[in-house]
């Protein structure tokens, strides 16, 4: 492998363009090595100065909301959503800028379960850790583990998806501004082989994306007995009681299962109602559905972008016609079509499904609703289990107790009620995943910068005399 550009494609005008250079085996441990002999010094500074160089990183980057957005339109072909993703990046770094100097306290020393020793316990940043994301929201899940662990002491080294990167040149022009920063923060650029490269190369890997890559990333970790940390796909379901406020969740599953077109592991990709309100619901969610538009003509314009990854558009496809020939319907739109180079997946409302088609079992990434009848609870329950993800799930009941029960009987790491796709939103609870969805400690709430640390234990005998048993000389 050598290091070479990286062919990029618009998603809005299908144009491939050179960018960067990717990493070969030497390029990359050379970085790897910069960056480990700069981590003892940035571990070393209080967790207060290291806060202060994240803030000045935010400053930076807001300095460069407009270069920023250019670049994530490019790699997105989205308009608002970009902005949307710009600003919570922001908001990454300003939360975690507050929050890591009290979470990063040590605990007071205390007497251990032996009563005369004593037990301190210390926090010691794992050295250099690897982020590994994806394209579909390419700056924020390049960063969102990549604050917390530079908080914590970390270094690291993000390798961003290959296929929407150009935003890396806006966000190293950022870094090489906080100089306390750059000696510990650095992007590789590359395919998946570089990828399988960081995983050589660091301490502790977080990594975003695809089950199947997931895998891969996990078994080549356990092999180095070094900790990863899993965000995976979902196919997250819905459910809506006749108790419900039809209106409302009707309106809520359309933003959570269309926005940013689909393309959000958080997604609601599949829809189950009570049949008593089934005709109710599906014609207020077609409603809602019907009135989006694609951002085909003006990118700012429109509610449904472009499909991002071009590998998506086949699988995207091949899922709507093997639905279609196992007799599923469009109540809404339904087709995949190509505009100017680019491709959209039109909004879309499916009905006659069932779970022998892949568009109920495996992830789709676009903006598809598939909806089905329940008769019960224990239906809806068993409905929504049947999967191997576990990711997110939402609840719509007017009766609380309901929703609640019902939440905790889903095999997903969080539940909105009366809501959907609020881990979208809500930073502050934690949550792991069920099945293949993910592994490992939460990326959400305080827990989460806890993964960067290893525990440390000092157990301190003051000189109690001779407290062992066997016999003395
Ligand atoms: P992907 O698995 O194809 O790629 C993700 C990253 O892994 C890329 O940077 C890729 O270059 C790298 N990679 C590929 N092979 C590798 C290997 N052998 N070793 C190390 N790295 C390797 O995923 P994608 O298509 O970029 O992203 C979409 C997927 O991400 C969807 O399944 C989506 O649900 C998931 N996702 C999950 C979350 C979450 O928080 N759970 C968030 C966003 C996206």
């Amino acid at each position: 492998m050598s290091r070479e550009p990286l062919l990029l494609r618009h998603p809005w005008t299908g144009e491939r363009s050179r960018f960067g250079l990717s990493e070969d085996a030497a390029s990359l441990a050379e970085k790897a090595a910069r960056l480990r002999a700069g981590q003892p010094d940035w571990a070393a500074r209080s967790p207060e100065e290291r806060a202060q160089a994240l803030v000045a990183l935010r400053e930076a980057l807001a300095r460069r909301r407009e270069a920023m957005l250019a670049a994530l339109f490019a790699d997105t072909g989205r308009v608002r959503e970009s902005a949307l993703e710009f600003d919570a990046t922001l908001a990454t770094l300003s939360r975690w800028a507050e929050e890591a100097p009290k979470l990063l306290a040590p605990p007071p020393a205390k007497a251990s379960n032996i009563p005369f020793i004593q037990a301190k316990q210390r926090y010691e940043a794992f050295a250099l850790v690897g982020v590994i994301s994806p394209w579909n929201f390419p700056l924020l899940l390049a960063l969102i583990d990549a604050v917390p662990a530079l908080a914590a002491g970390s270094a690291v080294l993000i390798k961003p998806s290959e296929v929407a990167c150009r935003f890396t040149a806006v966000l190293e022009e950022a870094i090489a501004e906080v100089p306390a920063l750059s000696s510990v923060l650095a992007m590789a650029l590359g395919d998946g082989r570089v990828g399988a490269l960081v995983l050589e190369q660091v301490d502790l890997v977080c990594f975003t994306g695809s089950v199947a890559t997931g895998r891969k990333v996990g078994e080549a970790c356990m092999r180095r007995f070094i900790p990863c940390f899993l965000e995976l796909g979902g196919k997250d379901p819905a459910l809506v009681f006749a108790d419900a406020d039809l209106a409302r969740a009707a309106r809520a599953i359309a933003w959570a299962g269309l926005a940013n077109a689909g393309q959000s592991c958080m997604s609601i990709e599949r829809v189950y109602v009570e049949k008593e309100a089934y005709p109710a619901f599906l014609s207020a969610l077609c409603a809602e559905v019907g009135r989006l538009r694609l951002n085909d003509e003006d990118p700012a314009v429109g509610e449904i972008g472009p499909i991002i990854a071009e590998r998506q558009v086949e699988i995207i496809r091949s899922q709507l016609e093997e639905a279609y020939a196992l007799g599923a319907r469009a109540l809404v739109g339904g087709r995949v079509v190509e505009r100017h180079g680019g491709f959209w997946c039109e909004p879309t409302v499916l009905v006659d499904v069932h779970p022998g088609m892949r568009i109920l079992r495996e992830e789709t990434f676009g903006p598809i609703l598939p909806v089905t009848p329940f008769a019960d609870e224990e239906q809806a329950v068993a409905l929504a289990n049947e999967t191997e993800y576990g990711l997110s799930a939402a609840v719509f009941s007017a009766d609380p107790q309901r929703a609640e029960r019902v939440a905790g009987r889903l095999q997903a790491g969080a539940v909105s009620i009366n809501d959907a796709s609020l881990t979208s939103l809500v930073h502050s609870a934690e949550k792991t995943s069920y099945k293949c969805s993910g592994l490992g400690g939460s990326r959400m709430g305080p827990a989460s910068i806890m993964r960067f640390l290893r525990k440390k234990a000092l157990l301190i005998n003051p000189g109690v005399e001779d407290p062992w048993w066997f016999p003395r000389a």
